[in-house]
């Protein structure tokens, strides 16, 4: 089984990381995020170095003591946040090729984000799987505007890569990685570009950039095109991929991480995700799952779990009625029941494809 070796443990791949955004996955604490399966997390590094800044989360033993989680965390670059910001308003931030200047909400004091000081924000936190900044585009955008988010992104990566050695130091035992990201919107040329000036340089593994999923909710071709130009060997993060068929997919093309925020927010909406039968006899390739909906009238007098096949706290406890009654009433015990239930999907989805089932 192919496994990425970190200082908190060796991570079974391909996995699944939930996002813990501000160092807590919302309703659960790390105990119930182990319960349900799940071997890593993933963190946002701009929001934990503002609240409550990465020098309390250093001081305080590094993220992983902070939020009491000994397996591997990763943490993102804060550059797509940054971008999304600029993109909601100009008057929020800008980016030129030194990096970003942005504030997080009006009224609050300018910040920049440079390589540098992504590698050194990361660092700071002391997570396992870092990446490098980059700048994602819209694939809409023209070929020239790709062509700058290349350059600057390779850029970017040689900066970043200079400074993560540089704040390495010394430092004794399993390093954390680094991971550069392949950006060129649609352009098959431009991604080859980047690829191979990213891989020219050796990272530790590597990131699709960009939109992954188009209007119909489809991956994208580049998803497959890019998996392509990368090693082998090397480990693949499909950023913001997350729905369970196109983590089937992309497992298939030879991805190996996931970070996406589909199945805490739709838990909190009353979204679950089930499986259409025991796990172990169904085709992954097909359909293989559905989604119950918890808030449904139909359920009032369900006396059923919402999975059979679930061990989960919600399955193993509760009917379907009570999960109904919870979210009638906005009680935040539905939000937590239907959010450990999904993440035990995922885990359980993930458990599947890495035993090589069809
Ligand atoms: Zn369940």
């Amino acid at each position: 089984m192919k496994v990425l070796a970190t200082a908190h443990g060796d991570l079974p791949l391909p996995a699944f990381l939930p996002d813990a955004t501000r160092g807590v996955l919302r309703l659960l604490d790390t105990e119930d995020v182990r319960r349900c399966g799940m071997d890593a997390v993933m963190v946002n590094t701009l929001h934990l170095s503002s609240h409550p800044g990465g020098s309390v989360v250093r001081r305080l033993g590094g993220i992983h003591r902070f939020m009491d989680w000994d397996g591997p965390v990763a943490s993102d670059s804060g550059g797509f946040q940054v971008l999304s910001l600029i993109t909601q308003s100009e008057s929020l931030g800008s980016l030129s090729d030194r990096g970003f200047t942005y504030r997080l909400a009006r009224g609050q004091a300018k910040k920049t984000l440079t390589p540098e000081k992504c590698i050194r924000l990361q660092l700071r936190l002391g997570a396992d799987l870092l990446f490098c900044l980059d700048e994602c585009t819209h694939p809409g955008s023209d070929r020239e505007r790709q062509c700058a988010s290349v350059e600057r992104t390779v850029r970017w990566a040689r900066e970043c890569k200079a400074a993560f050695t540089r704040g390495l130091g010394k430092r004794g035992g399993e390093p954390p990685r680094l991971f550069a990201v392949v950006q060129g919107g649609n352009d098959p040329d431009l991604r080859r570009e980047c690829a191979e000036r990213l891989v020219g340089m050796s990272f530790d593994g590597y990131g699709f950039g960009g939109w992954p999923i188009d209007e119909q909710g489809r991956l994208v071709e580049m998803v497959e095109f890019v998996a392509g130009l990368l090693p082998a060997e090397a480990p693949k993060h499909a950023l913001g991929i997350g729905k369970p068929e196109n983590v089937v997919r992309c497992v298939d093309l030879g991805y190996d991480l996931f970070d996406c925020t589909i199945p805490t927010r739709d838990a909190r909406h009353g979204r679950l995700y089930v499986f259409n039968g025991p796990p172990d006899t169904l085709n992954l390739r097909g359909d293989f799952y559905h989604c119950h909906y918890a808030e449904d009238d139909k359920h009032r007098r369900d006396n059923n779990p919402v999975d059979e096949t679930c061990e989960c706290l919600a399955c193993r406890r509760y009917s379907r009625a009570y999960l109904r009654h919870l979210f009638a009433i906005h009680e935040p015990l539905a939000g937590r029941l239907a959010t450990i239930h999904n993440l035990t999907f995922y885990a359980r989805l993930m458990e599947r494809l890495r035993a090589g089932a069809p």
